[in-house]
């Protein structure tokens, strides 16, 4: 087992393509702590506990997955729990410029982790929670991106706000 593997994000709300990165992540090194970011910033859909609570019903049966939260930088919560690896899925060319600079600004605050890329299969690499909350809000279906429980609390989540 190695408790030493991160996987952060916002999470909001959690996709087949995370799910996809996951998997991959927990076959590479046996356990993974999947961190959810809180991002008040990014005035995130779902609530911090929301997040997490979707994380865990869907990551139920994924032995080796745990998940944790985070109110700060990552950095310090890494160098704190001794953790080796970031984990971040790469989609299309347009998240290289994002990694890529936070890899290195990383790198600068501590240079002991190692952020490993993961691709997601070709189906989700046009996935983003922004995209099938967009559908969502629109009524539309979002079934093949999501797993069924963040499917309905989607639902929920728009009914409430229309
Ligand atoms: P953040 O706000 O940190 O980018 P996200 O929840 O959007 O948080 O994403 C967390 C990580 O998962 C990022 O590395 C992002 O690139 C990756 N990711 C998001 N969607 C997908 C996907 N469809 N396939 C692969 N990786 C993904």
């Amino acid at each position: 087992m190695n408790r030493f593997v991160v996987y952060p994000g916002t999470f909001d709300p959690i996709t087949n393509g995370h799910l996809d990165i996951i998997k991959r992540a927990v076959k590479l090194f046996g356990e993974i702590v999947v961190l959810v970011v809180r991002h008040p910033e990014k005035l995130p859909l779902f609530s911090l506990q929301e997040r997490i609570k979707l994380i865990q019903k869907v990551t139920a049966n994924c032995k080796g997955v745990k998940v944790d939260s985070l109110d700060g930088l990552l950095m310090n919560y890494v160098k704190d729990k001794e953790i080796r690896v970031v984990i971040r899925g790469l989609r299309a060319v347009s998240d290289f410029d994002y990694e890529f600079q936070m890899t290195q600004l990383n790198r600068r605050l501590y240079s002991e982790v190692e952020t490993i890329f993961i691709m997601p299969t070709e189906e989700y690499f046009f996935l983003s929670s922004a995209m099938v909350k967009e559908i969502a809000s629109y009524g539309g279906d979002i079934s093949q991106f999501v797993p069924s429980a963040v499917a309905k609390a989607l639902k929920d989540k728009f009914r409430i706000k229309n």
